[in-house]
């Protein structure tokens, strides 16, 4: 009983010295007697969970401490640049690109202080390797257009319920670059052969060639994504993006510049439980040493993925709904991996090598740096003894001395992700197909429990799921919608 007394005294006294909000309002009504001091805990150290810390900051919320806890022994999470020969060149492990509609994350930037890279597609410094070629960029966008156009004229004729598109193929006297981007398209995600495809793919290539064809009306088309096998052409498509200069890290390290002072983030400090007890949260955390540790919140917010989520035992005390249960266990979430290959000759520009073995795509995102990006079998079994082909060409086309130093970054069997992102969409048209009429209330799974725990990170934003977008935008709402279910309570208490 004395120790508990003395624990309390020595908190009321910690928390009047701590570089917390708590103490660096010059509110008087800031009195820990009367106004006993609230927790806010985040958990998820990436850019939801900072993201939401920052907004939680700015709202400046009276007698209220915030802690971020973060499994990892850094922060970032899916965003994480690995730099190379004295950080002269790097590559993006995970998030690269900000696309000219993510309005939150270029805003988010410049408030930062952070500079980005923009990259057009019409730049003519722009090379591609398309299926062992080089091309101009200019002079690859015609041959699409040509493509589209024998497509189309392929495609007429069938049938929906044509089961030999093999044989219609193969019979087919289309040109091999027709045949190259269409085996693109479809191997790439799918994972199968063309030859197999169903007639209605090959139309969805047609059409989806047809936006192509019209490259200065695309930004004004919403095309519902009605199959992930055509990311090569989507790539395209949205292929006017911006980089983080310096590598995405620095917006990291530039956010956590931000909350420093307000919020004390915990490392190598992983979830593995949380219970509710007379209206708090219990919070179990495993350290880097295998301690436990036991912290206890009136609020909390949980940016970890749905992978990693489902390992964490979550008691009935909480109150999950069943379309939340369903989500957590179900959610799912790509294979995404990557190889960088740093190059010992400078890149003016951006480099596209499609069709590398079929299957991957390649880019010079980073600074000095070919990035592979994998996916299906081989993202998920991709490790230094097993490193692919298209790796060994890459070099062989772009290094002149093979300096054997490469970078890979398998995410599926990273332990904190568990996978790469979500590609979840309610309208029934990600690659998984979840219809939402098999899924009742699976779009609003991410509403909070009784306005005390809440869900963020990318997956939980159904517009921008898989992507920095949605990681943001989920920080900052859920952060300002526990920032008013906080004002009210104060307001009912008082
Ligand atoms: C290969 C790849 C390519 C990508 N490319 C792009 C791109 O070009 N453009 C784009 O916008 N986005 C891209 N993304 C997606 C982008 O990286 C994510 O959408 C975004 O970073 C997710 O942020 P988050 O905060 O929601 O999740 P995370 O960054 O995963 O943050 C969650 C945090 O929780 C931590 N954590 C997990 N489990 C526990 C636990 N049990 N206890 C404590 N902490 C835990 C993790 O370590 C992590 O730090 C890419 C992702 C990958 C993997």
């Amino acid at each position: 009983m004395f120790n508990d007394i003395l624990k309390f005294v020595f908190f009321l006294f910690f928390v009047s010295l701590s570089p917390h909000p708590a103490q660096t309002m010059d509110d008087d009504s800031a009195d820990p007697q009367t106004n006993p001091v609230k927790k806010i805990v985040v958990v998820g150290g990436g850019l939801a969970g900072l993201s939401a810390a920052y907004e939680l900051r700015k709202q400046t919320l009276v007698n209220h401490i915030i802690d971020l806890y973060e499994g990892r022994d850094c922060l970032g999470g899916r965003v994480h640049t690995h730099y190379f020969n004295g950080n002269k060149q790097y590559y993006e492990e995970g998030a690269t690109w900000i696309d000219q509609e993510h309005s939150h994350m270029r805003n988010f930037a410049k408030e930062l202080g952070v500079p980005l890279i923009s990259h057009g597609y019409g730049s003519k410094n722009t090379i591609v390797r398309w299926n062992g070629q080089e091309y101009p960029i200019n002079e690859l966008l015609d041959k699409f257009q040509d493509a589209h156009k024998e497509l189309q004229a392929f495609c007429k004729p069938l049938n929906l319920d044509d089961q030999n598109s093999l044989a219609l193929h193969s019979r087919s006297s289309l040109s091999p670059f027709t045949k190259a981007l269409m085996t693109t398209c479809y191997q790439d995600e799918t994972g199968k052969s063309i030859d197999n495809a169903p007639v209605s793919s090959l139309k969805f290539i047609a059409e989806r060639l047809e936006n192509f064809a019209n490259l200065a009306t695309l930004k004004n088309l919403n095309v519902p994504f009605k199959s992930y096998c055509l990311q090569a052409i989507d790539w395209w498509y949205s292929l006017y993006r911006y980089t983080v200069a310096g590598g995405a890290s620095t917006l990291i390290e530039a956010l956590h510049k931000k909350v420093k002072d307000a919020v004390w983030c915990n490392l190598n400090h992983k979830l593995t439980k949380i219970t509710r007890k007379a209206d708090r949260f219990h919070l179990s955390f495993e350290t880097k040493e295998s301690e436990k540790k036991e912290v206890i919140a009136d609020y909390v917010i949980i940016t970890l993925p749905f992978s990693t989520l489902r390992n964490v035992q979550i008691d009935d005390s909480i109150g999950l709904r069943e379309n939340q249960k369903r989500a957590i266990r179900d959610l799912p979430y790509g294979t995404n991996a990557k190889v960088g290959i740093p190059l010992n000759r400078d890149l003016d520009d951006l480099i596209l090598y499609l069709n590398l073995d079929n299957h991957h795509m390649a880019w010079s995102g980073g600074k000095n740096v070919l990035t592979l990006h994998m996916n299906s079998n081989e993202g998920k079994s991709l490790s230094p003894k097993n490193i692919p082909n298209s790796v060994h060409l890459l070099k062989q086309n772009f290094q002149k001395d093979d300096t054997g130093e490469i970078a890979q970054k398998n995410w599926f069997q990273d332990p904190y992700a568990l996978g790469s992102y979500s590609t979840f969409k309610d309208d029934g048209n990600s690659i998984f197909n979840i219809p939402s009429t098999d899924y009742p209330g699976l779009q609003r799974f991410a509403e909070p429990i009784d306005n005390k725990l809440y869900f963020a990170g990318e997956h939980t934003d159904i517009a921008f799921s898989g992507f920095m977008e949605g990681a943001l935008r989920s920080g900052q709402t859920v952060a300002q919608q526990l920032a008013k279910a906080v004002t009210r309570k104060v307001a009912q208490e008082h």
